[in-house]
């Protein structure tokens, strides 16, 4: 069975204090996750080890950065390099968030590098691709999303890219609470999948979890989980909200 995720992106939202009590509120609950569902926080880099350390005792519960550096070491000031989250345990990063890509100029080959150094590090990446608005108005979303994979993924090998997580959010839905209905969300999955099953192999695209992003709430995470191709969500707002984000988690298959 392929991995179940329900990723929270907390972004650059919440106190110290308000993140230690969100995550503490979350783990009272006792949620049990079947070993192929996972719950990952992507905290601020500040929070990290208290995340970590909060959540290694709940069975596949983890802490993930938002980002990484695309340099390995040496003089970056302000940047956070692979090597300094491996050495605090950190086992996920989030990479290429559309947030990142409009805001900070983050683009496909310097994500295919970000991804290269998580992948030596044993850190699963959790690569985010998607559309604009405009994008989808002319219908050139498969095209768009395709470009993305081919010029940040495609380059790894079939061992390597099963050690990747893929999160499809569609820039149009994120944080708009406009969400993708769940014929969107199937049909780019699927596109996805078929792209992996193409360049790679059925074992493969049927390995690798798909995660959709963009509004997804505690009353739509199971209908948009229930589509065959969608293997979570990675959620920001609702992440913000312990009784929202525990629905999402109980929503995984
Ligand atoms: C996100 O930050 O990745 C996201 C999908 O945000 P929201 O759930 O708020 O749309």
């Amino acid at each position: 069975m392929r991995q179940q995720i329900a990723a929270a992106n907390w972004k650059m939202n919440l106190t110290y204090q308000q993140g230690e009590a969100l995550l503490d509120a979350i783990l009272k609950e006792n949620i049990a996750l079947a070993d192929h569902q996972h719950a990952v926080f992507a905290v601020p880099f500040p929070y990290l080890i208290m995340a970590h350390n909060k959540l290694k005792g709940a069975k596949n519960f983890a802490a993930a950065a938002q980002n990484c550096s695309d340099k390995k070491s040496g003089a970056y000031t302000g940047e956070i390099s692979v090597e300094m989250l491996q050495s605090i345990n950190i086992k996920y990063c989030v990479l290429g968030h559309s947030e990142r890509r409009e805001y900070f100029s983050e683009f496909n080959q310097a994500l295919a590098h970000k991804t290269t150094l998580c992948l030596e590090a044993g850190i699963t990446p959790i690569f985010c691709c998607g559309e604009s608005l405009s994008i989808r108005e002319v219908g050139a979303q498969e095209g768009f999303v395709e470009a993305q994979l081919k010029e940040s993924l495609f380059h790894f090998s079939e061992d390597e890219i099963r050690r990747i997580v893929i999160a499809y959010e569609p820039i149009w839905a994120i944080g708009t609470g406009k969400t993708a209905s769940t014929e969107q969300a199937q049909e780019m999955h699927a596109h996805i999948r078929s792209l992996l099953r193409s360049k790679y192999s059925e074992a493969t695209a049927d390995t690798i979890p798909i995660l959709y992003g963009g509004s997804v709430k505690a009353g739509n995470a199971k209908e948009l989980f229930s589509c065959p191709d969608v293997d979570g969500g990675l959620v920001g707002g609702a992440s913000l909200v312990a009784a929202d984000f525990v629905q999402i988690i109980n929503s995984l298959k």
